[in-house]
């Protein structure tokens, strides 16, 4: 890390244009890191844009730097014309170029020097000249900070920067509580604080600013679509496109539901299936030793963190659940010998 945050210091000691990109959909943690970092390198005197793939959740929107944010998707032109002309493009958040489609191209194609900051599995090392990762880091606004500190550069670290990397942490260690979580989390989350981060501010403007329809789909979710699987420990929740059109399903309303299925004792598995833009998405959630990201991997063309993965399914919603009732099935043993 100290030899490659002196590269970095180099690399980011006179002004440069700079790209921050994250992934598709993008949660907490990718606005958070991005946004965090972005104010750091424009008080550095860089030229700096953050594009995303696409649109995410309008309870991010209040964070700092948002306006300034180029959504990929409606502005291509645009977004590659920056990305072409840009020195420096930081890669956050992912660590496999297929996840920020449709912007793939564009920062493939680009001659940008790439650093990627990211703690999700098997980084793919070729897309990146420097590479910060670490899979133990709970969240990739914790690793901006770290890489802040190891630049010494904790001393730009301001209002702005400090509440984009407490959205990050906060929402990628489930309000501090996964065991990801550790003691420097903490003190990081400490040094946030004293520089100016709202904590209750921001949790009230992250978790408590639903839609009314927000929490009557979630009230749906759990009365009417929960299947349970209790001799295998596992749950499964569904939804339909016409199901989320009934509750004006808006992004990021149904963000967290899976873990509602996770609350329930005994539940080791939880999945969370929905059918949005034509495709039907999973997330998949675990406690204990139950390696999700591996089920993601081999039968949803995806990926992610041993408790929390993700992917899509080529199939509809139902069949979906068909195949999922025989992995849950297949991994029997798995489900009931796990810690
Ligand atoms: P979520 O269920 O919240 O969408 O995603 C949970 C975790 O899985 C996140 O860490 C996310 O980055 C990862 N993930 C979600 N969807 C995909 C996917 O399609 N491919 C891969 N490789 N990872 C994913
Ligand atoms: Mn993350």
């Amino acid at each position: 890390m100290l030899k490659m945050s002196q590269q970095l210091k180099k690399l980011i000691s006179s002004p440069k244009k700079i790209v921050i990109t994250t992934h598709r959909s993008p949660d907490g943690d990718a606005m958070g890191s991005s946004l965090g970092l972005f104010h750091l390198l424009k008080q550095l005197g860089h030229t700096v844009s953050v594009i995303t793939p696409n649109e995410y959740a309008s309870f991010l929107h209040w964070m700092p730097g948002n306006k300034e944010v180029i959504i990929y998707e409606g502005n291509e032109k645009s977004a590659d014309t920056i990305t072409a002309e840009a020195d420096l493009i930081f890669l956050l958040d992912f660590s496999d170029l297929r996840r920020i489609s449709p912007f793939t191209d564009t920062v493939s194609k680009s001659k940008a020097t790439k650093i990627m900051i990211d703690h999700h599995q098997d980084p793919d090392r070729d897309i990146a000249e420097l590479i910060f990762s670490d899979t133990t880091a709970c969240s990739t606004a914790q690793l901006v900070y770290e890489v802040m500190d190891a630049m010494e550069m904790t001393t730009y670290l301001n209002k702005e920067i400090a509440e984009c990397l407490y959205v990050g942490i906060m929402t990628d260690t489930g309000s501090f509580k996964y065991a990801s979580t550790t003691a420097k989390t903490h003190h990081i989350i400490a040094e946030l604080i004293t520089a100016g981060a709202e904590n209750t501010k921001i949790h009230d403007l992250i978790y408590d600013n639903s839609s009314a329809n927000r929490i009557k789909l979630l009230g749906y979710c759990l009365n009417e679509k929960l299947k349970l699987y209790p001799e295998n420990n596992a749950a499964i929740i569904s939804l339909t496109d016409e199901e989320l059109k009934r509750f004006e399903f808006k992004k990021g309303d149904t963000e967290g539901i899976v873990n509602y299925a996770l609350a329930i004792k005994g539940i080791k598995f939880a999945v969370f299936i929905a059918e949005k833009d034509g495709m039907v998405k999973l997330s998949l959630r675990s406690k204990g030793d139950f390696k999700v990201n591996e089920i993601a991997n081999k039968y949803f063309s995806g990926g992610g963190h041993m408790n929390a993965s993700g992917g899509i399914s080529g199939v509809s919603v139902d069949e979906t659940i068909k195949k999922l009732e025989q992995i849950i099935n297949d991994y029997k043993n798995e489900l009931n010998n796990q810690n």
